[in-house]
């Protein structure tokens, strides 16, 4: 570790990404050549939306030192009078679904590994009592390896055990899962029907209950019955129908969550 680390042990090389309040700038330490993904959050926006605590959360997440596969590492964090920043690892090989959006969809092989590899990152979080609540294309990235790796932090409540629930309104209007949608308390469950979801995605290529008008999305989600392409194998078509169970009691890994070893 670097001592007192601030913005001009950086060169910010150009921007890589931008999200709802911050912009991810791709950065070398002057020092040490190593390239890094700089997280940057206005303090003023984040006031300006009431999402200290999001943020709060964000950096006690990335500060548990998660040294784990699949999930995005933070080297350090420090601030200016203005500004946050969050210098994580530099995952280079783009969104997951820049590249099935090129491709249309993918073959069962290749979705399958990426589902399993979101579902180790999980089924971890969880066991640390962190719900991830954002699992959406723009925040799997794939590193050079081809291997997933979950980024934005941003949303993930902390201190909620699996089982134990939350109730603040959050996330992507076409991934919300249908508990999220009525304002019911919710747990760890939201993943697993958001997993569903990009599982669905990359056979399909579209999201399961897409349409243009809010609310008829809002609709299917909540009452539309799952419709699969006859492509989809016997196996993957059980584990989405798991995954997508609309009462999220009776949903795959809502009462019995993956069992991770740390
Ligand atoms: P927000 O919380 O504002 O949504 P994100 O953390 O999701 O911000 O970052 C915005 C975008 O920047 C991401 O969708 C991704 O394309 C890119 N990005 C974020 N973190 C990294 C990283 N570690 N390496 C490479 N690109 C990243
Ligand atoms: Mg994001």
């Amino acid at each position: 570790m670097f001592t007192r680390v601030k913005p001009s042990d950086f060169h910010n090389l150009n921007v890589i990404g931008k999200g709802s309040f911050g912009t991810v700038v791709l950065a070398r330490h002057r020092q040490s050549g190593s390239m890094y993904a700089v997280k940057v959050l206005q303090k003023q926006v984040i006031l300006r939306k009431k999402e200290q605590s999001h943020v709060m959360v964000e950096r006690s997440v990335l500060l548990k030192g998660l040294q784990r596969p699949f999930l995005v590492g933070l080297h350090f964090s420090f601030q200016t009078s203005h500004t946050l920043f969050f210098v994580l690892d530099y995952i280079n090989g783009g969104e997951l679904f820049y590249h099935l959006q090129r491709e249309g969809a993918f073959p069962e092989p290749r979705a399958t590994f990426y589902s399993a590899e979101m579902a180790s990152a999980l089924g971890y979080l969880h066991s640390l009592n962190i719900v991830y609540r954002d699992l959406k294309p723009e925040n799997i990235l794939l590193d050079s390896g081809g291997h997933v790796v979950l980024t934005d932090f941003g949303l993930c409540k902390e201190g909620v055990s699996v089982g134990g629930t939350m109730q603040t309104f959050c996330g992507t209007p076409e991934y919300l899962a249908p508990a999220v949608l009525l304002g019911h308390t919710y747990s760890g469950a939201v993943d697993w029907w958001e997993l569903g979801n990009v599982l669905y995605e990359m056979l399909h290529g579209l999201s399961p209950f897409y349409s243009r008008s809010k609310a008829e999305m809002f609709e299917n989600i909540l009452h539309t019955p799952l419709q699969l392409h006859r492509s989809v194998s016997q196996s993957a078509r059980s584990l989405l129908q798991g995954l997508l169970e609309k009462d999220c009691t009776k949903r795959l890994g809502g009462e019995h969550d993956l069992a991770v070893q740390g």
